[in-house]
């Protein structure tokens, strides 16, 4: 049976794989923690500081993503999501270049910049037509409460 410390031990292998393969110009500066997190309905996943520690980061992912049926691009499009604002410097030592995460499109524009335009678009498009599909299978209501879905923005899947 396969569990949350093997999906953890993959999550760590493919972040330091995909940290190598495209931002190996910048280096992890501080401690960089990757876990396998809740199975969110609306968050792909997050990056916060590391509870208890001085400026350490924690990245953690949706674990639902590991649904045999989420193709692996998904999956590497959302760690890389989270590590473009790890060295955009969000919750991280890195300098911030940007004063929000989101606004103006930063994290697409790097993404981009470092080659992964074609998954990020094959990425988003595959969540906006599966993602409820993968809730529906793993017995979670897809619905979203009318306050939230106000306003509501696929994009706001990441935080
Ligand atoms: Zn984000």
């Amino acid at each position: 049976m396969v569990g949350k410390k093997d999906y953890d031990n993959f999550l760590a292998k493919r972040t330091a794989e995909l940290i190598r393969e495209n931002f190996s110009h910048k280096g992890v500066t501080n401690l960089l923690v990757v876990k396998t997190g809740g199975k969110w309905k609306r968050t792909l996943g997050h990056i916060k500081p590391l509870k208890g520690s001085s400026g350490d980061s924690l990245i953690e992912i949706n674990s639902l993503l590991f649904d045999l049926d989420v193709p692996e691009f998904v999956l590497n499009y959302v760690i890389m999501h989270e590590l473009t604002h790890y060295f955009q410097g969000f919750c991280s030592n890195h300098e911030k270049r940007h004063r929000h995460p989101h606004k103006g499109g930063v994290v697409e524009k790097e993404l981009e910049r470092r080659g992964w335009k074609e998954i990020q678009e094959k990425s988003d498009k595959w969540i906006k037509n599966n993602w409820d599909k993968i809730l529906l299978k793993n017995d979670i209501d897809p619905t979203v409460k009318r306050k939230t879905r106000k306003g509501f923005k696929w994009k706001s899947f990441f935080r």
